[in-house]
């Protein structure tokens, strides 16, 4: 056996922040423009999953304007038609999933990869299907009132829908109560609930709460999902002096109390580190 102690190896959130938010929203209804002006005045990330389908129909975004509108968020998949996937034959599935992303590439000018389940319904084939025809995460709608990341990114439960999110919730996301490390705060919905409902001030209200913070950051669900993936891909040697990132975005450490940048691709000693100090 190896001696010697493992070393406190911590992880941060880009620019050592602690905490992160995202936002995802579903449908593509014209109330999106409402939305992402909104989401752009604080400085907001957020993903819109699109159904291709339904693209160009009165009421819903054309497909001309999406690189436009959607610029600096993220263009995700709802599949074409927005079916009920537990109904649908493999072939049906493939389909949905493979000719949405194919449009929302082509209206987006983007590479897509991500999902979230129409009416919130999924199961084994289906996210089968979706990992094979390269999506790399996918939403539900069953809220887990809490920050935590996702074990299973093709099972992401969202911290809450737009519309739990009291004060209270956001005060527990800014300031904890005893330790917490890397938390995620998660909110969905549709714009056209803001409409439906005439509540557009709740939307500006949480973006007016959580904006413009140090110690947040804001991104939108891919730039998450390759993060903890990142995070999650940390070579170490057995000793812990050395860590490799195999991924493609640095990681942001804290080692021993100290800020340690691993820049993708990179092999770090903290031996020669800490030599160096
Ligand atoms: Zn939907």
């Amino acid at each position: 056996m190896t001696e010697g102690k493992t070393r406190q190896i911590k992880f941060l959130f880009p620019e050592w922040r602690d905490k992160a938010l995202t936002f995802s929203y579903d449908d593509a209804q014209i109330y999106d423009r409402r939305l992402i002006d909104i989401f752009n005045q604080y400085g907001m990330k957020a993903t819109f999953h699109l159904n291709s389908g339904t693209l160009d129909q009165e009421g819903f975004i054309p497909s001309g304007e999406v690189q436009d509108l959607y610029a600096g968020h993220e263009v995700a998949c709802h599949a074409v038609t927005h079916p009920y996937f537990n109904q649908l034959s493999m072939a049906q599935t493939v389909a949905e999933l493979y000719e949405d992303r194919a449009a929302l590439e082509q209206y987006s000018g983007r590479i897509v990869r991500g999902l979230s389940y129409p009416f919130g319904e999924y199961n084994d084939r289906l996210i089968a299907a979706a990992k094979n025809l390269g999506i790399v995460y996918s939403r539900t709608v069953e809220d887990t009132m809490n920050f935590a990341l996702p074990s299973d990114f093709m099972r992401w439960h969202p911290s809450c829908h737009h519309d739990k999110a009291t004060d209270a919730f956001m005060d527990d996301f800014l300031h904890p109560q005893g330790f917490r490390n890397l938390s995620l705060l998660y909110i969905w919905g549709h714009s056209f609930e803001f409409e439906r409902n005439r509540n557009w001030d709740h939307i500006a209200h949480i973006c007016d709460k959580l904006h413009g913070r140090q110690d947040v950051w804001y991104a939108a669900n891919i730039e998450i999902y390759e993060y903890v993936t990142a995070m999650r891909s940390l070579v170490l040697s057995v000793d812990g002096t050395m860590l490799y990132n195999p991924a493609a975005v640095p990681l942001y450490l804290c080692v021993e109390g100290g800020h340690v940048l691993l820049e993708a691709g990179k092999t770090l000693s903290l031996r020669a580190c800490s030599e160096t100090r």
